[in-house]
Formats: structure tokens, C-alpha cells, sequence
């Protein structure tokens, strides 16, 4: 499983009184980060290879918002910001999107990129986008072959899953949270794809951005039963809250029912491992999985969280789109 890097400083010579640049933090083989005009996005090298695509997964810092007294860049509207921050910082996102692309931007070919996000509800409904949508749909996934269309995806914690067919030209925005995991949205979406662009999952390429990782995303035992009951390898994305008196880690979710002991009230679920376990099963080869281990609950400096900040906090988003 490719995945990212620990911290590493940029080899540059420190300017004197120049703001001090924050250390690239998603560098790796497997990964990228961009700056332009102080917003930060991640990309998946495999995809940044791709000449006439533009995409990227945002991140929490800099931004027109305003939260506990930082700049962030929150891409959903809340209770806590105003509409038009919200919308400025969108423009931002999608002019870093467009400028990390250097072919793209030369060209001025993604000047008319269009941002179609959905009105997410954790389920498996994919969307199918020939246009830009008169009004966001509710979905938790979309995909489209044509060009000019920006797919994206709001996050916080969630898992969200870019996609591309780069022989037949077609892309995918999924949003994955444990509902939408349990759905198997993922799976149903490079359905879609191969139904509707005659796309090969095997030629597909997917990359899993920043989310909550299996160190912080407690679940209550009904979950993981929701889970077993439907994925066979459902024990491999579990995790037991260690308290160091488990005499056989996740022996409950193995020796159901009757068990001896009662099982533990919570556990630990890996979203991302779901996620492509589900690709995997859906035909993508291994080497076009591409994993971020960045977790959002984890890098609250670089990111926002759900489940550590509540409900006043930002949206993070994914997108993807073929230039025009
Ligand atoms: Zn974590």
C-alpha cells in the first residue's frame, strides 16, 4: 500500500524576515503538495501525471474564513461562516487546483472549470453529470467524461476518493463515510463507470485522501457487527481500544454469539482499509491505489475534524475534472 511520507522540510535557504514556509508535510513519492496564493492542496502523484487533469484535496490553513482567530479554508457553508467566504474560498481552491497543473494553466485551459458538489447523505447514490446541476443533488458521489466539470466532495473526517479512467478520459468524486462505506459507494461508483464510459476498473486510478484514521475513529460495537455482517474481511479494518486487559484482541468479533465476555463498548474502524479493500474487489490493481495516512483528527493544523472540533468547524474539499 503506497502511503504518505513523515514530515519533510523543504530543501530551500531560509530568506531573512521572509515568512517562515511551513514544512511540506504530504511530500513524498506518492504524494504532492502545492501552494498558490497561500492555499495548500495534496495531490496524488500518480494523478498529477496526467497532462488534462486537475485535482486536489484541500487543507484547513489560509482561506477568507475566520475560526478561533485563524485564516482557515472552509468549502461548505455553515452556522459559524458567511456565504460569501465560503464562495471566495472556493475560487481560491479551484484556482489551486487549476494552477498546480502547469500544462493546464499555461494553457489557460481550465479558466472555465465549473465546481459541481453534492448535498452529501451518507448513501450510495451516484450522480452521472453531462452538465453542471441547475441545484446540488443529493448524492455522495458523482462522476462524469465530460469536460469543464470540477467533481468535489465535502469532508471532515470522511473518507474522499478521487478517481480516473486516464484512457477514457472519465473521473469520479466519491464522499465515504462509514454509511456510505457499508453502501459500498465506492464499489458502486466504478460500476457506474465501467456501465456508462466502458471504462476497464484495471485501467482505473484511485486516490484516498486525508480522513480519519484507524488511531481515532471510534465506532460502537453495532457498527462493526453492521460491517462483519456484510464484508468477509471486515475483522482486518477493527481495532480494539486497548486498555492492556483484552486477553485476545477482537476475539468477540470473531466468536459471535455466544461469547465469554462481553464485547467492548467501542472500537477503532479503518476507513481508508475498507475503502480499498473495496476497490480492489472491484478490479483496481493494488499499484493504482494510492493511500494518504494523513488523518484528519490526528493534523487538526492541517486539516479539520468532525469528530474532535463538532459541528462548528470547516469542510475540507476533494475534486477532480478533466480540463477542458
Ligand atoms: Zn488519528
Amino acid at each position: 500500500m503506497s502511503s504518505t511520507k513523515p514530515l519533510k522540510q523543504k530543501r530551500r535557504a531560509p530568506k531573512a524576515n521572509a515568512k517562515r514556509s511551513p514544512s511540506k508535510f504530504a511530500a513524498s513519492r506518492n504524494w504532492l503538495e502545492r501552494e498558490l496564493s497561500g492555499v495548500r492542496v495534496v495531490q496524488a502523484a500518480s494523478l498529477a501525471r496526467i497532462p488534462w487533469l486537475v485535482h486536489g484535496f484541500s487543507t484547513r490553513p489560509g482561506g477568507a474564513s475566520e475560526l478561533n482567530g485563524q485564516r482557515v479554508l472552509n468549502l461548505s457553508v455553515t452556522d459559524w461562516d458567511a456565504r460569501e467566504n465560503v464562495v471566495e474560498n472556493r475560487t481560491r481552491f479551484v484556482a489551486a487546483l487549476v494552477g498546480a497543473n502547469a500544462l493546464v494553466a499555461k494553457n489557460g485551459l481550465a479558466r472555465e472549470m465549473q465546481l459541481v458538489a453534492l448535498k452529501q447523505i451518507h448513501s450510495d447514490v451516484v450522480h452521472a453529470f453531462a452538465a453542471p446541476p441547475k441545484e446540488a443533488c443529493q448524492g455522495d458521489a458523482s462522476i462524469t467524461h465530460q469536460q469543464g466539470l470540477l467533481l468535489g466532495v465535502q469532508t471532515a473526517d470522511c473518507v474522499p476518493i478521487l478517481l480516473v479512467d486516464p484512457k477514457r478520459r472519465a473521473v469520479a468524486a466519491v464522499h465515504a463515510g462509514w454509511r456510505g462505506t457499508l453502501a459500498r459507494v465506492v464499489a458502486k461508483t466504478v460500476g457506474q463507470i465501467q456501465m456508462r464510459f466502458g471504462s476497464k476498473a484495471a485501467d482505473l486510478l484511485a486516490a484516498i485522501g486525508p480522513s480519519i484514521g484507524g488511531c481515532c475513529y471510534e465506532v460502537g460495537t453495532e457498527v462493526a457487527t453492521q460491517f462483519t455482517s456484510q464484508f468477509t474481511d471486515a475483522a482486518d479494518y477493527f481495532d480494539e481500544l486497548r486498555t492492556g486487559d483484552e486477553p485476545n484482541p477482537l476475539q468477540w468479533l470473531n466468536m459471535m454469539p455466544p461469547g465469554h465476555q462481553p464485547p467492548p463498548k467501542n472500537v477503532l474502524l479503518d476507513l481508508r482499509k475498507a475503502n480499498r479493500a473495496q476497490l480492489l474487489a472491484a478490479g483496481l490493481r493494488d499499484a493504482n491505489i494510492t493511500v494518504s495516512d494523513l488523518c484528519t483528527a490526528c493534523r487538526r493544523d492541517l486539516f479539520f475534524s468532525y469528530r474532535k472540533e463538532g459541528a462548528a468547524t470547516g469542510r475540507m474539499l476533494s475534486a477532480i475534472g478533466i480540463a477542458r
